[in-house]
């Protein structure tokens, strides 16, 4: 292998790398963590809504002061939850799961997650 085939190589490398981190993170973001967009609980009214992350965006950068408004009574006072992925329970929450007999349970029906 000549200088000139290392250099080549070398360079396809970098760019495979930054290829697949970009791809990587992009398909983490959008369909493992927020498969459904993002949850939030209205303070005001305890009302329990989701955002897409292109909306939660597009506030963000119109409205970099204020939280996303609750669809019910119009307050900016919401904050970043969770969702019991169990389709029974369903409900919203904020903080993070329990831990019940050494399994991750959902701090409102109590039952482990999947
Ligand atoms: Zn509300
Ligand atoms: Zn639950």
């Amino acid at each position: 292998m000549n200088d000139t085939a290392k250099v080549i190589g070398a360079i396809v490398l970098i760019g495979l790398g930054v290829f697949f981190f970009r791809s990587g993170s992009a398909k983490i973001e959008q369909s493992q963590d927020f498969p459904d967009g993002t949850h939030w609980i209205c303070l005001a009214c305890k009302a329990e809504f989701a955002k897409s992350l292109d909306e939660v965006a597009d506030w963000n950068s119109a409205n970099p002061e204020k939280s996303i408004p609750c669809p019910k009574c119009s307050e900016s006072r919401s904050v970043r939850a969770s969702k019991c992925p169990l389709p029974e329970c369903g409900r919203h929450f904020t903080g993070s799961m329990v831990e019940i007999n050494g399994e991750v349970c959902c701090p409102i029906c109590k039952k482990p997650v999947p």
